[in-house]
């Protein structure tokens, strides 16, 4: 009688505890989505002054009546120069926060894996060009001449693994390689003779606003936002991202996407909190 009286006074406690755990839990979600709602708008506010200063710093850099001095012009591309970077940050800062609300559509459509590459390679090829470093694209005999996709998402994640791959290689070659993969998925490689990311960096380079080490932000630039956006923009394409690399030697960045644009993704990871 008594153990009895005992479990279901534990049984109580358990459901007790268990309704405020929920609540819990839906107050964290309702909090998380005021955020990401409240980061969409901010952002949205802040760019549209900032390009108004853009357009107007981008008449006196350009001096088009010759009425400046050197120093003004000077001046002029530096306000162009940091107005492009702050840019550049909000636009990240938007994109992460319409992914954590869920408000990014996937758009998929029929896409040319030539098409893609010449589109790449008309973007990449002059900065290789600059850089001194060649840059070859590999498409596997193989390959499907098509895959359904949101080609837009897609190429904004090679954009930005190639972007990489040129910010951190000095000397040596840039590859993206195309293959067909057994199970319906095709991979697109990113190769890179570059500085390499060390073992213990290779899972936080994917984290919001992690760099490989501090220095690198001071000397190479950067917001640290781009692979977070690009490893959740393949996972809305139904697919996932991964690295290898070795210090010194360079990198590979690999998206494995499906063939075909899949009915349901997986759910975002929630980075624990600490
Ligand atoms: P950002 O390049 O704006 O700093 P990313 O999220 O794109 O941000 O990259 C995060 C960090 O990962 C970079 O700062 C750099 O330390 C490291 N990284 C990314 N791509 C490469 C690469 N191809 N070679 C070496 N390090 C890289």
């Amino acid at each position: 009688e008594e153990q009895a009286q005992q479990l279901e006074a534990q049984r109580d406690d358990l459901a007790r505890t268990t309704a405020a755990v929920q609540l819990k839990a839906r107050e964290l979600e309702q909090a998380s989505q005021y955020k990401s709602d409240f980061l969409a708008n901010m952002s949205h506010e802040l760019r549209t002054p900032l390009n108004s200063s853009l357009i107007l710093a981008k008449l006196l850099a350009d001096n088009a009546d010759e009425n400046l001095t050197e120093e003004q012009v000077k001046f002029a591309k530096t306000i162009q120069s940091s107005g492009n970077d702050l840019l550049n940050l909000i636009n990240d800062i938007l994109d992460l926060s319409k992914i954590e609300a869920g408000h990014i559509e996937i758009r998929p459509e029929t896409v040319s894996i030539d098409r893609l590459a010449k589109d790449l390679e008309r973007v990449f090829q002059p900065i290789a060009k600059e850089k001194n470093l060649s840059f070859a694209i590999d498409i596997a005999p193989e390959c499907p001449a098509t895959i359904d996709t949101d080609v837009q998402r897609l190429e904004q994640v090679l954009k930005n693994l190639l972007s990489n791959a040129f910010k951190f290689t000095a000397t040596g070659k840039v590859e993206l390689t195309i293959r067909r993969l057994g199970n319906g998925q095709i991979a697109l490689s990113v190769t890179d003779t570059g500085i390499g990311i060390s073992q213990e960096q290779q899972q936080s380079v994917f984290e919001a606003f992690r760099q490989a080490d501090g220095t690198i932000s001071r000397k190479y630039g950067g917001t640290g936002l781009g692979l977070s956006i690009s490893r959740e923009l393949a996972r809305l394409l139904g697919g996932s991202i991964r690295l290898e690399s070795s210090e010194g030697q360079g990198s590979t960045f690999t998206i494995q996407i499906p063939e075909t644009y899949p009915a349901a993704v997986a759910p975002r990871e929630v980075p624990a909190a600490v």
